[in-house]
């Protein structure tokens, strides 16, 4: 027998429900002192592996003994008698195999189109979310133009179940991803000459870690671990500071100066009085934000909640002709379904994201409770928008987002932040 008909073989039997079958086909497993031999059953031989099959026990031949029988990567050429959601045959690895059995088929099954390549929940889930109706109480008015809850209920368990594999299937460690880039000492020494005297300036000091960066992307650009495990803070804080530069921390002022640590943690930590003072303030600061500064957030979301107590939203028109004006750009769609948009002297609701792309790039004039003449405690529907209305009595629940921004923030200085620059546009933004 050949791997790949074993493959075969395990999928016909949904083997991989079973966790113990995904390690021993998946790793490198000591086998137990009677391993069974019923039907689809694998077999770790001294030699290699054996499986049960249509003929009984047999060797697969191009199995190797202390390698794992497969591998996630492994490419292999299947059809629709592989998975039934497969409209023509493919190339794919097995991984993309299991994720679209365990995942999809198990949950949607062939409603849901074969799924390849590197898989982002987010994406399935914006997917789902377009054709996501009630389960139906009658079964047989269940349609395969859509997706019902219990089945995303289940896709969420099937996630959950494979999230139990991560120890096979995530990167812990790369060559390159655990070593500073090489060259780094000379190209730095280099750097320093070129900026000499200006590192007090954060502009230019922004300037040179983009350098080091640059260079770290070029080292790092065909190593898996980059933008897996390396990425968002992790590259940018955390690998940056151990082996580029450490370079201005937190600090408890706010001066426009800056003394920055140039040598890297993976170059010891700085000697000089000055900048063993900053390390260790950087330190101290990510803390401190994180047990003190993180107050403001929930002394903003009592303000907030206490302030909008006895607001209530009225299913009326207040009839205004004032409102916010600004331009959306694409992409804020979202920002504008269910708002009433100002025209002449009528209010125009956006239904959907579709009629709201009609009001991109343009001034307009949405209808918003900062203008709204109702009297009293109350806002109107209009002014308010479809969005809040479904909360007339729980307008605080929407401003608490304002006060989870300020609690997010201190939270996230804990892990350092990053020196960066960005353009911006004074006419677009004051508009
Ligand atoms: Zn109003």
């Amino acid at each position: 027998m050949k791997k790949i008909e074993y493959l075969k073989i395990a999928i016909q039997n949904k083997l991989y429900i079973h966790k113990s079958w995904i390690y021993k086909a998946f790793s490198i497993t000591k086998p137990k002192e009677q391993q069974s031999e019923a039907y689809g059953d694998l077999i770790i031989e001294p030699w290699g592996y054996s499986a049960v099959g249509p003929n009984g026990k047999e060797k697969i031949d191009d199995a190797v003994a202390n390698e794992p029988l497969f591998k996630f990567k492994d490419k292999v050429k299947i059809d629709s008698s592989w998975a039934t959601n497969l409209k023509e045959p493919i190339e794919t690895t097995i991984g993309n195999l299991l994720f679209n059995h365990i995942a999809i088929l198990s949950t949607f099954g062939d409603k849901f189109p074969y799924v390849t390549g590197k898989v982002e929940v987010s994406k399935l889930e914006d997917f789902i979310a377009t054709k996501l109706q009630d389960t139906p109480e009658d079964e047989s008015k269940r349609s395969n133009q859509y997706f019902y809850v219990d089945e995303y209920t289940k896709f969420i368990d099937a996630l959950q179940y494979l999230s139990m594999f991560s120890q096979l299937t995530t990167w812990a460690a790369t060559p390159k991803g655990i070593v500073a880039p090489t060259g780094i000492k000379e190209f730095k020494t280099q750097l320093i000459k070129k900026y000499e005297g200006k590192l007090n300036d954060p502009v230019e000091l922004a300037k040179f870690e983009d350098e080091l960066k640059a260079f770290d992307d070029e080292f790092l650009k065909d190593d898996p671990a980059n933008g897996t495990f390396l990425a968002g803070k992790t590259k940018n804080v955390a690998r940056k500071k151990m082996f580029l530069n450490v370079g201005t921390g937190l600090r408890f002022d706010n001066k426009m100066e800056v003394n920055p640590i140039l040598s890297s943690l993976d170059e010891g930590w700085p000697t000089d009085p000055e900048h063993f003072k900053d390390a260790m303030n950087d330190l101290r600061a990510g803390s401190f934000s994180r047990g003190a500064e993180t107050v403001k957030g929930g002394v903003s979301a009592k303000y907030l909640l206490r302030s909008a107590n006895n607001f209530k939203i009225e299913d009326k028109d207040c009839g205004t002709y004032l409102g916010i004006r600004r331009k959306f750009k694409p992409g804020e769609e979202q920002h504008l379904t269910g708002r009433h948009v100002v025209k002449g002297n009528k209010s125009i609701l956006v239904e959907n994201n579709t009629i709201a792309s009609n009001y991109l790039n343009q001034e307009i004039v949405v209808r918003s409770p900062m203008y709204c003449k109702l009297p009293g405690d109350s806002i109107c529907r209009i002014c308010a928008g479809e969005r809040l209305f479904k909360y007339p009595n729980g307008l605080g629940i929407p401003l608490t987002e304002i006060s989870s921004i300020l609690l997010i923030a201190s939270l996230k200085v804990m892990h350092g932040t990053v020196l960066s620059t960005a353009k911006m546009n004074l006419k677009e933004a004051f508009t």
